[in-house]
């Protein structure tokens, strides 16, 4: 059942963040270079129109009508221009150009403005594939601009012969059918594109704890190990395990070791800055990524979640207050190492160094890095 609230919501579709034409351009660019072909096939191919109606005004018509090949220089375009807005606008100018010569091939042909007159509807037809890229507010705008410039030629006098009422008639009604088509459109890509975000979020998140999880954590590091080496800025990496949390789980039971695994992610999270990445690699191991961190930024870090563990109390199902400590292994990345297998392997060991050492403590990596 559909609300007042879900039929208002639909009004959103009208703004489409930067993000969603982003990736809506990128989707549909391939669909909308072959789209182009159509005003290049249909306006030359409808010459025989031209010939029909006038044999005589037709030969004066093909030179008009070749000048609809310009559309295919627009899958090229779309190939070699970023600029998206611009290759709106100038989509948006072929058709004004389109429309314009039309008008003048009506004007050529014996009776051209009445037997040519369901011409101007392909205006409204064809945008209706070739802009699907396109920001909706584009095509809305573009559907409207289509269907006004022929009036405004016929009343400044460009469009001879132009029957403004049976034009108003015919067009108006197909634009706004276009309109809606348009719009339909746009909430059917939106929509998609709204779920396939809530699956990518889904498949790169840790259920319990809401933290990422080792798949999304993999090519993060190793991109990030990339730009810091490339910007000379330090990388640091910790690792943490909760302390004999067996003991938790069969104690308490797993809810209570569940309830371990969320506060300690919550602490991380609130310990981590904005740029550093947590992630739960499985059971109650964390890792944190940090940014612009040397090895003694990430230390203190570390020692603050650590401290924060052992003060944070869990209430177990029987609603006694349990407490939990957890072993902290660090490393930094070497200069002129972009392997973050390394990192996350020198990280692990010194944490179960700090296991060794006696647990509820921290330790650094301590191989030395040579290339
Ligand atoms: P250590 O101090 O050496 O780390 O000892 P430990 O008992 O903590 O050992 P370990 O880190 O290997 O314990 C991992 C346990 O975590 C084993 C597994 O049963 C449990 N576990 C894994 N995932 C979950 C989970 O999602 N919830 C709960 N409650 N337990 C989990
Ligand atoms: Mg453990």
């Amino acid at each position: 059942m559909w609300t007042l609230k879900d039929r208002l919501n639909v009004l959103r579709f009208f703004t489409e963040p930067e993000p969603v034409l982003i990736k809506k351009w990128s989707d549909l660019r391939a669909f909308c270079s072959i789209m182009f072909v159509m005003p290049a096939a249909v306006g030359v191919s409808h010459w025989v129109w031209d010939y029909v109606t006038d044999p005589i005004g037709a030969r004066h018509t093909i030179g008009l009508r070749l000048l609809f090949l310009s559309s295919l220089v627009f899958p090229f375009a779309f190939k070699y221009i970023k600029n998206r807005r611009l290759l709106e606008f100038a989509s948006i100018a072929l058709g004004m150009t389109g429309l314009f010569v039309y008008i003048l091939i009506l004007d050529r042909i014996h009776n051209g403005m009445t037997y040519g007159i369901g011409g101007f509807t392909f205006f409204l037809f064809i945008p209706l594939l070739m802009f699907q890229g396109f920001s909706v507010r584009v095509n809305l705008l573009s559907t409207f601009l289509f269907a006004l410039f022929p009036q405004f030629l016929g009343i400044i006098g460009i469009a001879h012969h132009f029957q403004n009422a049976q034009y108003a008639v015919l067009i108006w009604p197909t634009a706004i059918a276009m309109m809606l088509a348009h719009f339909a459109f746009a909430l059917n890509y939106r929509l998609r594109y709204e779920s396939e975000m809530t699956l990518a979020q889904m498949s790169n998140t840790d259920p319990l704890t809401g933290v990422s999880n080792r798949r999304h954590f993999i090519p993060t590091i190793r991109d990030e190990i990339m730009r810091s080496q490339r910007l000379n800025h330090p990388v640091s990496l910790i690792i943490l395990d909760i302390d004999h949390f067996k003991k938790i789980n069969d104690v308490y039971g797993h809810s209570s070791g569940d309830a371990a695994i969320c506060a300690l992610a919550k602490i991380c999270r609130q310990m981590a800055r904005q740029i550093d990445t947590v992630v739960r690699l499985g059971g109650d191991e964390f890792a944190i990524l940090l940014l612009e961190a040397n090895l003694e930024e990430a230390c203190s870090i570390a020692e603050r979640i650590r401290a924060a563990a052992e003060k944070t109390p869990i209430t177990t199902f029987g609603s006694a207050e349990i407490y939990f400590t957890v072993s902290i292994g660090v490393a930094e990345q070497p200069e002129g190492n972009t392997s973050e297998k390394w990192i996350l392997e020198q990280a692990d060991a010194a944490m179960y160094q700090a296991k060794v050492a006696g647990r509820n403590c921290i330790m650094t990596a301590t191989t030395p890095y040579s290339q």
